[in-house]
């Protein structure tokens, strides 16, 4: 069947297909339901986090480009949750259903060379980097930036996985091998007064929005707590956002974005990376905004207006990672009893130290209560296992 793109909004009642399954396309699909959409899920596994709550969750290899092509024949758009789908299965998505954001953004990102290249070619502020592809170059590289560095693999890393930190030279050849002996970036190591991101959306007009620049705080390279607004002065957040419209543009996105930034000791901004999708640093902006990350997604991805982005209050999240379970089931009826802090579970069955099972938001009149309450809840939750 050949597919005939329509070019007007994609309306409430169409299907919208998303490729990928986890807690991303579990709240976008939250969203889009709201909406009156109905959702379609992709991925390789059962009982997903998006798969609970969409109306349908399709099993497939990312790979099997039949059964893509079969499923974006089913809806009216085609959109993902993680950027590491490959960049065939965007292509064969597109054959069947438009697939916003673009395949090429896709592309883009989920290569961290192609994505510093596009940085560097557009004029953006980026921590220095070396490619490296055999020990020797590292070496060079390692003498060029100086140590510490960080060694990172050019292709899917996410969450600090596939990074090496290196702070003497006999630490190399570990760390070569620990990437797999096969192209890498060495980047310096920065050491940054904090780390900000600005998570934006452009519509398919060129319409652009932004939530303002988010404080995080990572732990073992794996997000623990946002705040949002930033404590950074303003021209500060200004600059980031400025820097993230550019991003935007210059990659023609329609859809959400997120540009993560180190703020170094004098105040320049270096872009440290880009998720071309809603990102763990702008849950908050599902309980404090008036329009939520994810529901801008489904407007830019449906060519609908973006809508207000107004922040109600300050807000803090802390992430759930599966070492909260422990031995024990942690205590949500204590931790919900914090006044003004929502609680968000992904729906996964099986916790794993490091991995991302839920959220906690704080809402307060400043970011520090905010963050003193997300802190406090998420403290409770596994205060009663102690007892
Ligand atoms: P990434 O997955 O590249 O975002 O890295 C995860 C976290 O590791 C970052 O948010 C930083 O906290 C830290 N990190 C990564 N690259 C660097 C760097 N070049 N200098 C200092 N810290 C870094």
């Amino acid at each position: 069947m050949i597919h005939v793109r329509s070019r007007g909004p994609v309306l409430p009642g169409s299907a919208i297909g998303v490729l990928g399954s986890g807690q991303l396309g579990r709240m976008f699909a939250i969203a889009a339901r709201r909406m009156g959409y109905r959702v379609h899920t992709l991925s390789p596994d059962k009982d997903t986090p998006t798969g609970q709550v969409a109306d349908l969750e399709v099993n497939a290899a990312y790979e099997d480009l039949d059964a893509v092509r079969e499923f974006a024949s089913n809806v009216s758009v085609v959109t993902f949750e993680f950027e590491n789908v490959p960049a065939a299965t965007a292509s064969a998505a597109a054959d069947c259903a438009p697939v916003r954001p673009d395949g090429r953004i896709l592309h883009t990102t989920q290569h961290r060379l192609r994505e510093k290249a596009f940085l560097s070619k557009a004029g953006l502020p980026l921590t220095p980097f070396r490619r490296v592809s055999s020990i020797a170059e590292l070496a060079k590289a390692a003498d060029e930036l100086g140590l510490p560095a960080i060694l990172k693999t050019a292709d899917f890393g996410y969450d600090g996985k596939g990074q090496f930190r290196v702070t003497a030279p006999s630490e190399l050849q570990a760390a070569w091998r620990a990437v797999g002996e096969r192209e890498a970036v060495l980047e310096a190591f920065v050491d940054f007064d904090r780390e900000i991101s600005v998570v934006a959306a452009r519509g398919f007009n060129g319409d652009f929005i932004h939530y303002g620049a988010t404080e995080n705080y990572h732990r073992n390279g794996i997000l623990d707590l946002s705040i949002a607004p930033a404590r950074v002065p303003d021209a500060v957040a200004r600059e980031a956002v400025r820097i993230a419209q550019a991003v935007l543009a210059e990659l023609e996105v329609v859809g959400v974005l997120c540009v993560e930034f180190f703020v170094c000791t004098d105040g320049r901004l270096l872009i440290n990376e880009l998720a071309p999708r809603p990102h763990n640093s702008g849950h908050f902006t599902f309980d404090a905004n008036l329009t939520s990350q994810f529901e801008q997604q489904l407007r830019a991805v449906c060519l609908l207006p973006l809508g207000a982005v107004t922040q109600f209050t300050p807000a803090a999240m802390a992430n759930l990672l599966g070492d909260l379970w422990d031995a024990h089931e942690p205590d949500w009826a204590t931790a919900v009893s914090v006044p003004d802090v929502k609680l968000h579970l992904y729906g996964k069955l099986t916790p794993r130290p490091g991995r991302k099972m839920g959220h906690l938001t704080a809402l307060s009149s400043t970011p520090e209560k905010a963050l003193a309450d997300a802190e406090h809840a998420r403290r409770l939750l596994s205060y009663s296992q102690a007892g």
